[in-house]
């Protein structure tokens, strides 16, 4: 179980990005949904502990993240917003050198590379240059590289931009797929991305947080 509680960001040129968000995310998917500016990567980038809160505290199973960040690392995968992918490396040879960064390795690694490759419909691309992927095939690499250590926390931010409307339903049914007992963050500017597929909708306006359990009932709101 993740939780914030009174999380704030203020960066160091701007004013408060983030006031006072308190939330919990259980297994299931939970759509983070607001308009560009909202704070949605800004709260990302700190669960993917690449960013610190300014205040309040984020704790993973009862304990900071912060404070056993590398336990906390090993269990989580995260997808940025601006997935920087290495145009001359093959599908295959990107989830090795992103797997090496993650501490794994040797033949375990490459048979989760093969059954990312088949679960994410890459397996007939793999030995393609990313430079000659669709903005869609980006995504998918983009999130088997967030799925590699089979991670029980899955945090994504806006995955479906860039994405053709077919790939878009596609997607939406790999997240069905892919949540099971699994914590998966959502974050998108469209409501219709997680209106069918999230379990709980937040939806979060100039750093602030409106939260509804229900997705019918919040999307009213919206
Ligand atoms: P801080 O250092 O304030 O805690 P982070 O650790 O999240 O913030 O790092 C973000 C860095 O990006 C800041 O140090 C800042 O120099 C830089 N930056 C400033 N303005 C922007 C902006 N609008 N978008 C992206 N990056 C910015
Ligand atoms: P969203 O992901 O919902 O579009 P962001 O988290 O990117 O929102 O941005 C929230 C606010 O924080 C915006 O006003 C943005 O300009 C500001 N911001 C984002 N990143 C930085 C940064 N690194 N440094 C300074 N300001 C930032």
């Amino acid at each position: 179980m993740l939780e914030l509680h009174n999380v704030s960001k203020r960066y160091k040129q701007g004013k408060w990005a983030l006031q006072k968000v308190s939330m919990t995310l259980r297994p299931g998917i939970t759509g983070l949904l607001g308009p560009n500016g909202a704070g949605k990567s800004t709260l990302m980038r700190m669960l993917a502990t690449i960013s610190r809160p300014t205040a309040g505290t984020i704790t993973w199973d009862g304990d900071s993240i912060s404070k056993r960040a590398d336990a906390f690392r090993a269990q989580m995968g995260y997808l940025p917003q601006d997935v920087g992918v290495y145009p001359q490396l093959n599908a295959v040879e990107f989830l090795q050198y992103a797997g090496a960064l993650k501490g794994l390795g040797g033949p375990k690694l490459k048979k989760r590379i093969l059954e990312l490759l088949e679960l994410l419909n890459l397996h007939e691309v793999r030995q393609r240059p990313l430079g000659s992927f669709s903005g869609g095939m980006r995504q998918r690499i983009g999130i088997a590289q967030a799925l590699l250590n089979d991670p029980r926390l899955l945090i994504l931010d806006e995955p479906t931009v860039g994405l053709d409307p077919e790939e878009r339903v596609r997607f939406r049914s790999l997240l069905t797929d892919l949540s099971g007992e699994r914590i998966v963050l959502l974050s998108t500017h469209i409501v219709s991305d997680i209106e069918a597929t999230a379990d709980q909708i937040a939806i979060l306006s100039k750093g602030s947080l409106l939260m509804k359990t229900d997705p019918s009932e919040a999307l009213r709101t919206v």
